[in-house]
């Protein structure tokens, strides 16, 4: 799903401007990583994608409509803090009952996607009890569920050992296959490989856009 942004300024209250006439459109169906330096505006970008903060003036359109008829799956830092039910079944069934589906196809589309994720054997551990991969890939999981068009991630590796990663990094490639566009902020240099894309954000600005390998040819001095 292609992402668009038009004419988009942001600044929080009181604070000074993130964004300004920011013009950007992310290709769909792809891994995009969003990189540069802290305070670049990398959290606001996937915040104002997500709807979740508005933009000053400005828009943002998916495929030509606006972000309140998407659903998108979210992946953060921590996925403990998440968490909010005491087994790993509940939490991937909460979205769905959020969104109103019947109890019977709540517990077939959990136990499927439980399956998928390989976590069934854990459905009634506490997500707590997970390792820091398998949080994250629970954190997917609970996204999955619902069929969102569009992953926003947000420095999912932060909190991962390389066990960890190895299991996301098969995860998220997974979701590609399957054409989810992927959104994902990392400061990692060495994470940019697994994208198509490159964004660099300085400031606020888009200082770097490219496809991957070009990025790793040209762009590479300038993080
Ligand atoms: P990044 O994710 O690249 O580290 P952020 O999007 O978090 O950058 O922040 C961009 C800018 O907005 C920074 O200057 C930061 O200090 C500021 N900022 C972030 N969140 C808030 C907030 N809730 N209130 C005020 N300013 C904020």
């Amino acid at each position: 799903m292609k992402i668009v942004l038009e004419d988009l300024s942001f600044s929080y209250r009181g604070g000074k401007k993130v964004f300004e006439h920011l013009d950007l459109v992310l290709p769909g169906r792809h891994i995009v990583a969003i990189t540069g330096p802290n305070g670049s505006g990398k959290t606001t970008l996937l915040k104002l994608i997500a709807g979740i903060l508005e933009p000053d003036s400005g828009k943002v359109i998916f495929d030509g409509v606006g972000s309140e008829f998407l659903r998108f799956g979210f992946v953060f830092q921590n996925p403990s803090e998440q968490f909010v039910h005491f087994t790993v079944e509940r939490e991937v069934g909460f979205a769905l009952e959020n969104f109103g589906y019947d109890s019977d196809v709540i517990a077939i589309k959990v136990s499927e996607i439980l399956k998928e994720f390989g976590l069934y054997s854990k459905r009634g551990s506490s997500p707590d009890e997970l390792s820091g991969g398998e949080q994250q890939k629970l954190s997917i999981a609970s996204s999955v569920v619902y069929e969102p068009k569009i992953f926003l991630m947000d420095e999912p590796t932060s909190y991962l050992d390389e066990p960890g990663k190895k299991l996301f990094f098969e995860t998220v490639s997974s979701l590609r296959r399957r054409g989810y566009s992927i959104l994902w902020v990392t400061q990692d240099p060495s994470e940019l490989k697994l994208s198509d894309y490159v964004l660099l954000l300085e400031e606020g600005r888009v200082t770097f856009f490219e496809n991957t390998k070009r990025f790793l040819k040209d762009g590479y001095d300038s993080i």
